[in-house]
């Protein structure tokens, strides 16, 4: 849509400028770009366009607080009590933060409030937790010295998100950094940064020090790579697509050999074997697992592996239940589908659609833009039977709602269709006989794999990918090993 057409949403103001050093300012440049509602096309604000100079001056702002040890230097229960206030602020200010969320990424309301910011929430309470109650170690060295093993933080770790959770994306990045006692620069997705600058907010306001946790927003190529190339940024922290992440290595080799964490895309298998108890529930889940969140999921259940025999039973039901993941009104709170990201992750969305009908794939339902006079970005449900493992259905991520079913012979063929794509993050084994499920999910090539059951969650549970899904994992206890190094300090006793 040509900006000339696009006019103001009238909502609550956005803050839509750089948060650094406590204060929000400007790009240096003065540039913005449009943050726009994908559910009408029209501009909700205009976001400062960090580059370079911004993400300099966020970086110096961090080392400098690093340096004085304004926030490493506290005491660690009183960084606790910081965190879980932040928190809190992110709690009482649930509603702004759900609609500005919506508004600004397309996702259904009721699934901001009730999954993104009670999840946001939840993760800084958690690491806030955490800041008391990691320790050192005494090494088992000879009695007369005494090795201590200390863990200290790095110094300015850099997070770069994604748009499909924004505000759950950074926290499971920004909230263990920040526990560990790093300073913190934040750059969101370019289509939706208002809940970051949002959070940057109510971090200051909890007591988080200026300069502490800054956030600029900013074009990928630009305040992203600015902050993958920075001399004086200690790590990376980047969930996004695997594409992407390969510039963020190249990025730390061209610079200063800055430790880089991926969580990046995948093709998540979920394999249904004959002799499952109840098809209507694996269908419910197979539904649920590609159709939520408009299927811009890392762990979308984009492939459903299922046995012969009962294949055709099993598409009618899935193709039964997708009407009730048809696309409606984001803000709606009986929503279970919104729109979209953008409208040009649409057309690669229905692009896609359009190389699988070429490919041979039969369409059983949905491949089409619907809702199209909202003037917003929605996609129906769609689910392709009949498709080749090989084909680009099967191997490339589409994050949207598209379904491919591939019908096998055996678990023995269902687990080399599984591992037989470049991906490795999630994966799904439905079975009646709970030996052979796990047999399975022992050797799926996943970091994350669900037995009978779809999108567990939980915090306290490691997240992320092997192969071309990355490396390194947010959530639970081990993400904190990410954003601290080991220090040996020997004495002589
Ligand atoms: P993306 O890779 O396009 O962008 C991610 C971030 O990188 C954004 O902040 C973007 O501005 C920045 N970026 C883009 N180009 C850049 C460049 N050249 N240099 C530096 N920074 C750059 O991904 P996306 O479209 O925002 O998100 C979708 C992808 O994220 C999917 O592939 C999805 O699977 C993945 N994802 C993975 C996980 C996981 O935990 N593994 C979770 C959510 C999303």
């Amino acid at each position: 849509m040509a900006a000339a057409e696009r006019t103001a949403d009238h909502y609550p103001s956005f803050r839509t400028q750089a948060l650094i050093d406590g204060a929000f300012a400007p790009a240096a440049s003065g540039r913005t770009f449009d943050a726009v509602n994908p559910a009408t096309g029209k501009v909700l604000a205009q976001v400062a366009a960090c580059d370079s100079a911004d993400v300099d001056r966020a970086v110096k702002a961090a080392r400098a607080a690093f340096e004085d040890r304004r926030w490493a230097g506290l005491r660690p229960v009183e960084r606790k009590r910081i965190l879980q206030r932040f928190a809190e602020l992110i709690r009482a200010h649930r509603d702004e933060l759900a609609l500005t969320e919506t508004l600004n990424m397309g996702k259904p309301i009721a699934d901001a409030r009730s999954i993104d910011v009670r999840a946001a929430a939840d993760c800084f309470a958690y690491y806030g937790e955490c800041c008391d109650k990691v320790y050192g170690e005494v090494a088992p060295t000879t009695a007369d010295t005494l090795a201590l093993v200390l863990r200290e933080p790095l110094g300015v770790v850099g997070c770069v998100t994604p748009w499909n959770f924004p505000m759950i994306m950074a926290a499971w990045k920004v909230a263990p950094a920040l526990a560990m006692g790093n300073s913190v620069v934040l750059k969101p997705a370019e289509e939706s940064p208002l809940t970051a600058l949002h959070l940057g907010e109510l971090a200051l306001e909890a007591g988080v020090p200026a300069g502490v946790f800054n956030v600029v927003p900013g074009l990928g190529v630009e305040a992203g790579k600015a902050l993958g190339l920075h001399m004086d940024v200690d790590a990376i922290a980047f969930t996004g697509s695997t594409e992407v992440g390969r510039y963020f290595l190249r990025y730390s080799s061209d610079s200063n050999l800055k430790r880089v964490f991926l969580e990046l895309g995948g093709k998540t298998a979920f394999v249904v074997a004959h002799d499952v108890a109840d098809l209507d529930e694996v269908a419910q889940a197979v539904a649920a697992g590609i159709f939520f969140n408009q299927g811009e999921m890392c762990t979308a259940a984009s492939r459903l592996l299922v046995d012969n025999r009962i294949r055709d039973a099993l598409v009618d039901r899935v193709a039964a239940l997708a009407p009730r993941w048809m696309p409606g009104d984001p803000q709606d709170p009986a929503a279970r589908a919104g729109a979209v990201v953008s409208f040009e992750h649409q057309g690669r969305i229905l692009a896609a659609i359009a190389e699988g009908v070429a490919s041979g794939a039969r369409l059983v339902t949905g491949g089409t833009a619907v809702r199209q006079e909202s003037g917003g970005a929605f996609v129906a449900p769609t689910v392709f039977d009949g498709v080749s493992p090989a084909s680009a259905l099967a191997q490339k991520e589409i994050f949207g709602p598209v379904l491919s079913v591939i019908g096998f012979d055996g678990l023995e063929e269902a687990v080399s269709i599984a591992n037989g794509t470049v991906y490795g993050l999630g994966a799904a084994v439905w079975s009646g006989d709970l030996a052979a499920a796990h047999q399975v999910a022992r050797r799926f090539k996943a970091g994350i794999v669900y037995v009978n059951c779809f999108d567990a969650d939980d915090i306290t549970t490691p997240f992320g990918g092997v192969k071309q899904s990355g490396f390194g994992r947010d959530k639970s206890l081990h993400a904190l090993d990410k954003y601290c190094d080991l220090k040996t300090v020997w004495t002589r006793l």
